[in-house]
């Protein structure tokens, strides 16, 4: 039998993890879904992909994967990427 087996950027996953907790810090943030994707791709194309190998169906813990520097990496980038779509956020 095969496995089905694909890859998967964690940082991916740890960005929307912590998009909410970074959000939390600023109430007049835009919330939308716009805004909520151009902040995470912001905040990606600053930080390193993390690629590992899945197997469909696997159980795992985002969050335990990730150190406390890493998770200071991640709050920067997307801090950062929050401001520049509260600058310019591409809607009215
Ligand atoms: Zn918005």
């Amino acid at each position: 039998m095969t496995k089905e087996i694909f890859l998967k950027n964690y940082m991916e996953d740890c960005v929307w993890e912590l998009l909410d907790q970074v959000l939390a810090q600023d109430p007049e943030a835009c919330r939308c879904d716009t805004c909520r994707y151009d902040i995470v791709a912001l905040a990606l194309n600053h930080l390193p992909p993390r690629y590992v190998v899945r197997e469909k169906g696997e159980i795992y813990s985002k969050l335990a994967m990730l150190e406390a520097q890493h998770r200071a990496d991640i709050y920067r980038a997307l801090t950062e990427a929050l401001m520049k779509v509260k600058e310019s956020p591409r809607h009215d």
